[in-house]
């Protein structure tokens, strides 16, 4: 399977220019054979498990290996550094396949491929890519990306962790950062903490830290409403101490990292509300095409159509929007504000979707013998995570202003 993903990597830079073409009306062929891939896997190893690492809050172990061994768990890390070498937008279809059968098993491949390594990819040395990018890239190993803290989430600039030089060049970090996907099973962070507090967010920088080391310990796995099967935890650093060489670029340029990773981060979860979104749409099409009322299928009342028609409409618009800021990001073209509204728009759709697919279930759609309300807790995180509405809703309207001239 790698060596499949390998070819498509292959065969990529000849559909790199008909991609953007045909992108409104299609995917190119690689990306085609890539999301049949992906479905493939999805609707043989994860949809059937979904329920249970939900229930049981279990983390995919087995699946996400062989999602590594798909490509998938460094699917735009070049093949130097033993990745799959494939696109943003590859990036996104694969998310998007991977999050129908499990939302848990699609944030774990977000936060590793998007938060863990992207930093890494985009500003590690050469040195700290075979170090930190190889080993992680097929996914034997997992990374997290510890930003939020208990008292600023949105407000990432206010960071209170400190790291301060030590004598031998390294550096000892102390805080407590929170929310951490990934954090009880990554083997390495990329951490942010302040080196010049007078500075504020100017003076916060980039760091790698492997796991374990002295000094940092895992605070309890939260209790979530979705998305259970991935672990969310305090990662808590006392007098951890890490070498001169883990810094991440140049001290103080760690707020620019982590905004510029989180800008392409919200593709990933855009394409996972779409792959929620679409769970949701299948199961109650599946249910409203075999359930009758008043003597006939319910696929014939004009409520039931009409729910089917809006969602629909939103599932496939988020999608356009979301392989247009994907492709972007390909093109090295501005992305920021689509990227927004692919994940603004795909998060709504997500929870819209999952609210409507209950309705349209009835009473199934509220037990757990069917996976309508597991879409329906699934989809929540997607509006908070990497961002809330509220916030895509500022970097939208600061973008849309600006081209204005306002
Ligand atoms: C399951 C889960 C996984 C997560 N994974 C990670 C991870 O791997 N790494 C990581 O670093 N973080 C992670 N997070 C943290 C997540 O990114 C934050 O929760 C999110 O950014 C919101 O921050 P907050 O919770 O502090 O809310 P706050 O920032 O306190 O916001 C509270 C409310 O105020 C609104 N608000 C805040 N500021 C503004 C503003 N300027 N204008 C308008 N409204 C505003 C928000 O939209 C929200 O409605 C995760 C969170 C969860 C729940």
């Amino acid at each position: 399977m790698a060596l499949q993903l390998r070819r498509l990597s292959l065969g990529l830079a000849k559909f790199q220019q008909a991609r953007n073409a045909s992108i409104l009306t299609s995917l190119p062929e690689t990306h085609e054979l890539l999301r049949k891939t992906c479905r493939d896997f999805a609707e043989a190893e994860l949809k059937p498990n979904a329920a249970r690492f939900d229930k049981e809050h279990l983390y995919p172990k087995e699946q996400i290996l062989k999602m590594g061994e798909l490509g998938l768990m460094g699917i735009v890390v070049p093949e130097d550094f033993g990745g799959a070498g494939l696109d943003y937008l590859a990036y996104a279809v694969a998310i998007e396949e991977i999050s129908r059968g499990c939302a848990s098993a699609g944030v774990i491949m977000s936060a590793h491929n998007s938060l863990y390594l992207g930093p890494l990819l985009k500003y590690g040395n050469d040195q700290q890519k075979r170090d930190w990018v190889q080993p992680f890239a097929g996914g034997d190993k997992i990374g997290c990306f510890s930003l939020s803290e208990p008292g600023n989430g949105s407000d990432a600039g206010a960071a209170s962790t400190t790291a301060v030089t030590s004598a031998d060049g390294g550096w000892t970090l102390n805080g407590t950062k929170a929310w951490i996907t990934n954090g009880y099973e990554s083997e390495a962070t990329v951490v942010f903490a302040t080196t010049d507090k007078s500075l504020k967010h100017k003076g916060i920088s980039a760091f790698v830290v492997p796991k374990p080391t002295p000094g940092l310990s895992l605070g309890k796995k939260e209790d979530k409403l979705g998305i259970r099967g991935s672990s969310t935890c305090n990662l808590i650093f006392e007098d951890c101490h890490i070498a001169k060489d883990n810094l991440l670029g140049k001290p103080g340029l760690g707020f620019k990292i982590a905004m510029s990773i989180l800008d392409g981060g919200r593709i990933g979860i855009a394409a996972q509300a779409l792959g929620i979104g679409q769970a949701a749409l299948d199961c109650a099409v599946d249910y409203a095409s075999k359930r009758k009322a008043f003597g006939q299928p319910i696929t014939k009342l004009q409520s039931i159509q009409n729910k089917i028609a809006d969602m629909a409409l939103q599932l496939e618009s988020a999608r356009l929007l979301t392989w247009r800021a994907a492709a972007l990001q390909d093109e090295g073209r501005a992305f920021i504000k689509e990227a927004a509204m692919a994940k603004l728009a795909a998060s709504e759709a997500a929870t819209f979707i999952s609210h409507q697919a209950i309705q349209i279930l009835g009473g199934m759609g509220y037990v757990s013998d069917m996976p309508a309300e597991r879409h329906y807790r699934d989809a929540r995180i997607t509006e908070i995570y990497e961002g809330t509405s509220e916030i895509q809703r500022l970097v939208i309207a600061g973008n849309v202003l600006k081209e204005y001239g306002v």
